[in-house]
């Protein structure tokens, strides 16, 4: 059996940055199914937030207030204000680790607009910021790399858990295949999105729900799983990214007639509206017939800004159009259509990053979880451009600093190593064992094409039972697939087909979730109730159970400072 004091799943911004903390004073293991640089994280272009008034005078009382008027009111907003004071330190204490921001003539640090935000508040690296950040926090854990163990190309199956105390994790070496339990005083979750669920997303192929889903299976429920945000600038068919910063630096949105369609959805804020409202005035261009050449994809054209202000502040935006599309920005507009991007829900946590499990904050001791596999829930139904960098950082070193304070306070559990082990290598036998005729890969793009469909930026009664239907029944063919490498070194099949087990399971709890919902908020959009309830609605979805007898519970929103209003822009 491997033991470490504190065990944090995933080397993302939020796991990373969780394992400073944790390395002051314990021994921490950070485990990761990819290389930690290729964590997702590191695909982040436009920025990170902060209050910090380099360009425009700003407060962390209007951050805060934009963060609750873009959740569309559903976020806990106690959360909301530990995490928006947060911000500036976070920032500050980044640059002294080492991470380059794009500045201003006069040295300071440059902040740019976002959808949403009323201040341009947008901290940057060009349009690498993730990139920059990944690095300088993996740079900190190298030159820790006494107190922080990595286990690069590790894989999390489950949870060690006894009542409500968590004591471990059981993983597996990508490499040998051989299965370990891993003991902690403390578990931080830091597993990412799941954004592969879709047939159009921007997510990393790890963002497969494997953590929400080895919570759920641990008794632990999925909070808000409905709200899933649709970016509204996707690469046309490939979903690849092009960021909101495109439109933060002045980038218009064209539809086939070549209009700037957002003055009829939203005057006021036009591009830079929040993402929800943006994708679904882009898909209802799409719908009614005005895409380009009436196909499903839109324009964004930055061709205005020129090639100078394009190379200093979106290089990598111009290159990707380049390399896929073969379009240059600099000269044509780029074809884009909403893609799936960001988990708003996840697991349950408060606003110390302690994992809870019901209305009444029931805890679940030793276990922690941070960034987007969360949800604490400063997004509430839509997540602002440039809050999530900063999610991950602010409850990343939270989460640290609550296992810590924990994991010095309580000793080793005693772990019966052989059961824990036994049910994961089970799974593994039922898999390699299968000789149906189903495919896996058939059944991913099932999956990702029903969800796309049926789950997507506008949802309705009809479309979301019949996806359930196809969900299940993709499920049932799961049961009867065939592996082909039955070996066990770097058997990345085995890994790709759990993974689809756990996506498949998440669609179904997000489909679930989205079909009680019978309202309009945030990114969750109903076309059979255009409406946002706040009478019948205004709570956190818990979803409880197993996938075969989900259960479907509520929380309150936690208001403080600011009472739901209509959200207009
Ligand atoms: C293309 C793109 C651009 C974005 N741009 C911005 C932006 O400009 N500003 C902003 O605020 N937000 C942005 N976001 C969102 C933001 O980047 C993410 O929400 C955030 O980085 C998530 O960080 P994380 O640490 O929670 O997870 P990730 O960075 O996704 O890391 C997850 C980690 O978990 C590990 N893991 C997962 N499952 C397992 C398992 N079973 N076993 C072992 N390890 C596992 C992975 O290996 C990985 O290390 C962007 C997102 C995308 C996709």
């Amino acid at each position: 059996m491997i033991k470490h004091d504190v065990v944090i799943v995933g080397a993302g911004l939020a796991g990373m940055r969780a394992a400073i903390e944790v390395s002051k004073e314990l021994d921490v293991a950070v485990l990761t199914k990819v290389y930690p640089s290729r964590s997702h994280s590191g695909a982040a272009q436009g920025g990170i937030a902060a209050a910090l008034g380099n360009s425009e005078s700003d407060s962390w009382e209007e951050h805060m207030y934009d963060t609750i008027k873009g959740g569309d009111f559903l976020n806990d907003q106690d959360a909301v204000e530990e995490y928006v004071k947060a911000a500036p330190s976070i920032i500050y204490e980044l640059e002294h680790m080492g991470c380059v921001f794009s500045r201003t003539a006069d040295g300071k640090i440059a902040q740019r607009s976002f959808g949403g935000h009323s201040k341009p508040r947008a901290c940057f690296s060009a349009d690498r910021t993730g990139h920059a950040i990944l690095h300088a926090l993996h740079e900190q854990l190298m030159k820790q790399s006494k107190s922080i163990k990595i286990y690069n190309e590790w894989n999390m199956h489950s949870l060690v858990t006894e009542g409500n105390r968590c004591n471990g994790v059981v993983v597996s070496n990508v490499k040998t295949g051989a299965i370990e339990v891993m003991q902690a005083k403390a578990v931080i979750f830091c597993t990412g999105g799941y954004g592969r669920i879709f047939k159009i997303t921007t997510n990393a192929f790890a963002s497969t729900a494997d953590g929400v889903m080895a919570a759920f299976r641990a008794g632990i429920p999925v909070e808000d799983a409905e709200f899933v945000q649709f970016h509204p600038s996707g690469l046309y068919r490939q979903g690849i990214l092009f960021s909101e910063a495109a439109r933060g630096e002045g980038g218009y949105l064209l539809n086939g007639k070549g209009d700037r369609f957002m003055e009829q959805y939203a005057p006021s804020r036009m591009e830079l509206a929040p993402r929800d409202i943006v994708s679904r005035a882009e898909q209802s261009e799409i719908d009614e017939g005005r895409g380009v050449d009436g196909k499903d994809f839109i324009h964004l054209d930055l061709r205005h800004l020129g090639e100078a202000r394009i190379m200093e502040r979106l290089p990598q935006i111009r290159q990707l159009g380049i390399d896929f599309t073969s379009v240059d920005c600099v000269t044509d507009p780029l074809p884009i259509q909403p893609t799936a991007h960001y988990s708003m829900g996840g697991i349950p946590t408060n606003k110390f990053s302690q994992v809870v499990m019901d209305a009444e904050g029931t805890k679940m001791e030793g276990f922690f979880a941070a960034g987007e596999c969360a949800c604490v829930s400063v997004h509430g139904g839509n997540r602002l451009g440039t809050n999530s960098l900063l999610d991950a950082t602010v409850f990343g070193r939270r989460a640290g600093m609550s296992a810590l304070e924990y994991a010095k306070t309580v000793d080793f559990a005693k772990v019966n190593e052989g059961p824990e082990k036994t049910k994961v290598l089970k799974s593994f036998e039922d898999i390699y064992q299968r000789d149906g005729t189903e495919s896996y890969n058939q059944i991913r793009n099932e999956m990702k094409e029903v969800m796309m469909e049926k789950c997507g930026v506008f949802r309705d009664e009809e479309k979301l039972k019949a996806c359930i239907e196809t969900i299940k029944s993709l499920h049932l063919r799961f049961k009867k697939g065939k592996v082909t490498d039955k070996g066990k070194l770097f058997n990345t099949e085995i890994y790709e087909i759990l993974e689809l087990e756990n996506m498949l399971e998440m669609a179904q709890v997000i489909a679930t979730c989205a079909l009680a919902r019978k309202e309009s908020r945030g990114g969750h959009f109903r076309t059979d109730h255009d409406k946002r309830d706040d009478e019948n609605f205004l709570k956190h979805t818990m979803a409880h159970g197993t996938i075969d007898e989900l259960e479907l519970k509520y929380k309150p929103v936690v208001i403080t400072k600011h009472k739901p209003t209509e959200r207009t822009y």
